[in-house]
């Protein structure tokens, strides 16, 4: 797996770290301190999300997942040429 794919792999996992702590905060919203945790949490899914859709393919570097009819976060292939991002070693 590439330096980039890598990156790919952190970016998303970053995202489903901060929707798990808002979700743990939402269910748990009993004290200041866990709104102030929802809070957080909410900021950092936007963040997140943010430097998700950043990330340029590695094979046309274009946006992976932009394209002129929206935005798929979740996507597997590059939204531009197709590429498949790699899940495992090589
Ligand atoms: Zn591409």
């Amino acid at each position: 797996m590439t330096k980039e794919w890598r990156d790919l792999r952190v970016r998303r996992a970053l995202l489903f770290v901060c929707l798990a702590a808002g979700a743990l905060a939402a269910l748990l919203l009993r004290s200041t301190a866990l709104s102030v945790l929802a809070e957080l949490a909410l900021v950092g899914i936007v963040a997140a999300l943010v430097w998700l859709q950043m990330f340029r393919c590695p094979a046309c570097g274009e946006r992976f997942f932009k394209r002129f009819d929206g935005v798929n976060p979740f996507a597997r292939k590059c939204a531009r040429c197709g590429a498949e991002q790699q899940v495992a070693a090589e």
